[in-house]
């Protein structure tokens, strides 16, 4: 048990204490000591006049608060640490229930970030469509109020609570009539097909759009599917067009042809008619000197009718004649159609762009770059010691090896690009949004591509590389020109030990 000390004892003590702890000699320090001696527990004084500047200083901002400050005074008059703690957590807690903005506490976004906001919605609107007008109503407010100032927080949240179920809504909905699209694309497709199976090239070409519309779709790939069905509508209306016109001439003809016939039975049906009344006449001649003037009738026909006769055999063998070439005529168009490749715009063992390809892909591109204010570049390549590859390999290899290339390179573009075969072993890329520099990096990222995607010769891995010249189009200046800037600045890389990318 301990023993129960004096205060007077305790407080000489605690001197001692003070000093052998070399503490100042503060009250504070004094009492610490003193109590410790005592054994009473270590609390300081109650710190009223502090206490009291505290609650002054508090602000009651509802009736509550004003409550809880009377509560705190009272506590501080009672020396109450407990009450004072009491008063102190019930006046914070009172502010969660009485803000001005109706007791919102959750951090309210600055109006730079509203604004933000707003744009951004504005920014996302054209992917979610505009036909349903309630909603665009709505978002139109939504907007509105983003950008005011002095807009309700509360209410802000409220209608951002709406507007993203609306867009999810809108989203889904996207997604839905996206692949309804699609399907419907390929039904039409699928259709045209059937409807011109006995169209080699043209079953070709459905083949290859059927192919192009599978899902995912990229903006190249629908550029793709565009180009595409433009060469079918044109090779439809083309053959429409010319098998119209011949029917028509047919049809004609076949009316020339009954004109004549009919022509033909009235001119027999008059003579007939002179040979009957002849032979009557003949009947009642009673001497022959009246009948030389009816055998001159009678040969008169005859001569008239073969005549006729010859006629029409003539003006049938011109109408045969015409039918013949209208026949062979179709023919040629057929032959010309199924010809119709060297109007394709795309290269039959790459299926990249042709020349006539790139042609329209170069001239939509300078419209773009024009309209937009932005740069395009042009990329020429040319596969390097490809002779070499084909003399080792067979040209079958070697074909090969340029759709390897066109493969690794239509993966590694991206979908705004397009490639086209140039000549033999020759492609360009045209490169949209692209500086000079930009252009030259991408040229050399797909050299490394091509470095990493060996092409297979059978087991014999081939190492494909290409020199390649990169131009940036510069305003007045033509495609062609471009390409040629392109071309020599490819010619330079070659003269410079090849497998390099030079800028012109
Ligand atoms: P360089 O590095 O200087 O470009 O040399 P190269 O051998 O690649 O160039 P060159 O122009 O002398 O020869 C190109 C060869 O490409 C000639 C031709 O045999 C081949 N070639 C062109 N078109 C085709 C094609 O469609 N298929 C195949 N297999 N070879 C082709
Ligand atoms: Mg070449
Ligand atoms: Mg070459």
């Amino acid at each position: 048990m301990i023993e129960k000390k004096q205060p007077a004892t305790i407080a000489r003590e605690a001197l001692k204490q003070l000093n052998v702890l070399k503490l100042a000699p503060t009250p504070a320090n004094y009492q610490a000591c003193y109590n410790e001696i005592a054994n009473l527990p270590n609390v300081a004084g109650f710190p009223e006049a502090p206490l009291r500047q505290l609650s002054l200083a508090l602000t009651a901002r509802n009736p509550d608060q004003g409550t809880q400050l009377e509560l705190l005074d009272t506590a501080i008059g009672q020396r109450s640490w407990q009450k004072v703690q009491d008063a102190l957590v019930a006046f914070t807690g009172a502010s969660k229930t009485g803000t001005p903005n109706g007791g919102n506490t959750a951090p309210v976004m600055s109006n730079e970030c509203m604004t933000n906001l707003a744009n951004a919605i504005e920014n996302i609107l054209p992917a979610l469509g505009n036909d349903d007008e309630r909603f665009s109503a709505q978002v139109a407010e939504f907007l509105q109020v983003l950008r005011d100032p002095s807009a309700d927080a509360q209410g802000i949240e409220a209608m951002f609570a709406d507007f993203s179920h609306r867009v999810s809504i809108a989203a889904e909905e996207q997604a839905e009539i996206k692949v309804a699209l699609l399907k419907l694309l390929h039904l039409i497709i699928e259709n045209i097909g059937e409807l011109s199976l006995d169209d080699s090239w043209l079953k070709g070409q459905i083949d290859a759009l059927l192919i192009a519309v599978m899902p995912p779709l990229t903006l190249r790939r629908l550029d793709d599917v565009e180009r595409r069905i433009r060469e079918v509508m044109f090779k439809q209306t083309e053959a429409k067009s010319r098998s119209m016109e011949a029917q028509e001439e047919m049809r004609m003809m076949l009316s020339a042809f009954i004109e004549r016939l009919s022509m033909m039975n009235n001119s027999s049906n008059v003579f007939q008619d002179r040979i009957e009344k002849s032979a009557r006449q003949i009947e009642q001649v009673k001497t022959i000197g009246d009948m030389a003037p009816l055998l001159k009738d009678v040969i008169d026909a005859t001569r008239a009718m073969a005549e006729d006769a010859r006629n029409a055999h003539d003006q049938l063998q011109t109408l045969q004649e015409k039918a013949l070439t209208a026949e062979s005529e179709l023919i040629k168009l057929h032959l010309d159609l199924d010809q119709a490749s060297a109007l394709a715009r795309h290269d039959p063992l790459t299926d990249v762009l042709n020349r006539k390809g790139l042609d329209e892909a170069l001239a939509k591109e300078i419209a773009n770059m024009l309209r937009k204010d932005a740069p395009l570049s042009i990329s020429m390549l040319d596969i390097d010691n490809f002779k070499k590859l084909n003399d080792r390999l067979g040209h079958e290899t070697g074909d090969e090896a340029l759709v390897h290339l066109v493969k690794v390179a239509r993966e590694f573009m991206r979908p705004a690009d397009s490639m086209a075969r140039y000549g033999g072993e020759e492609f360009v890329i045209l490169m949209p949004d692209t500086t000079l520099d930009k252009g030259v990096q991408a040229m050399k990222r797909l050299q490394r591509e091509l470095t990493r995607a060996f092409f297979l010769a059978g087991t014999e891995k081939i190492l494909i590389t290409f020199s390649a010249g990169v131009a940036q189009l510069t305003s007045g200046e033509s495609g062609a020109e471009a390409i040629k800037r392109a071309d020599h600045a490819m010619y330079m890389a070659k003269r410079a030990g090849k497998n390099r990318v030079l800028g012109a």
